[in-house]
């Protein structure tokens, strides 16, 4: 089976970069999306010059949307044999304001949605004894952030995901991990005004957003037989802020 792997999340800054690289890697791709249907389909024209990608809409907390992707990603390529967990929602609030539809909407997207395609994944990788799970976290759910507590906490549970996953399917081949990126330029981050957006820049050491570019390299990397040594790590790219 040539190279395959399934993105979530797909039409975003970073899962879009990751898209791209995996395409000049020789992957075979599906495309999740939930929004953004217009570039989307952009971007799987962008991709089929060079490999074939098709896209499917995949709301990831969602487990039959999610099951009818991976059916037709065994349809179109005969399975799956890597995994990149991009999709993600950011919010903003003070703890006191959170309300308990945005506490579940944040673990529905963020944990559940992991869950139920790291679960759909498997059929196809353990069968094969190969296979490679890249989640992407945050520095937050490594560190905490105030003002995004259920943020924090959701991007933490999915380090815990990754680890206990890791050790788990260590003897089966299949390898883990985890990103927990910086500020990323990318529209997550749109809901900052300019000059919030110069404040955090000056928090980070290197002084500058990391690009999706970047964090795609890095998903290349944990993508490819490189990395078969690595699991249950959660690696940084942070500009040194964490
Ligand atoms: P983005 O907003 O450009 O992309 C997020 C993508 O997730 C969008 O395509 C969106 O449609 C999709 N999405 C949202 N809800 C979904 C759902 N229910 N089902 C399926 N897809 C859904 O942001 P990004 O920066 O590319 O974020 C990618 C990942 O990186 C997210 O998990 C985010 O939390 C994480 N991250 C981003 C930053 C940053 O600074 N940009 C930092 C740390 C971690």
């Amino acid at each position: 089976m040539k190279k395959t792997a399934l993105i979530t999340g797909a039409s975003g800054g970073i899962g879009s970069a990751a898209a791209r690289a995996l395409a000049r890697d020789g992957f075979r791709l599906a495309l999740c999306y939930n929004s953004d249907e217009a570039g989307i389909k952009r971007l799987a024209k962008e991709l089929n010059k060079s490999t074939d990608a098709f896209t499917a809409k995949v709301d990831v907390s969602n487990r039959a949307q999610v099951d009818s992707a991976f059916e037709q990603a065994a349809e179109e390529f005969g399975g799956i044999s890597v995994l990149v967990n991009c999709a993600g929602i950011s919010q903003q609030k003070l703890f006191t304001d959170i309300t308990e539809a945005d506490f579940d909407r944040m673990m529905a997207v963020t944990v559940k949605g992991t869950f139920n395609t790291c679960q759909a994944a498997l059929p196809f990788m353990i069968n094969r004894k190969r296979g490679k799970i890249i989640n992407i976290s945050s520095m937050w759910g490594v560190a905490g952030a105030s003002c995004e507590v259920h943020y924090s906490a959701a991007k933490a549970a999915v380090i815990g995901l990754t680890k206990a996953l890791a050790r788990e399917l260590a003897p089966s081949n299949i390898q883990v991990n985890c990103i927990a990126p910086g500020v990323i330029d990318t529209k997550m981050n749109s809901c900052f005004s300019e000059a919030e957006l110069e404040a955090l820049k000056n928090e980070v050491p290197m002084g500058r957003f990391g690009s999706p570019e970047e964090v795609a390299a890095l998903i290349s990397y944990l993508a490819s037989e490189k990395s078969d040594y690595v699991t249950a790590q959660v690696i940084g790219i942070d500009g040194g802020f964490i």
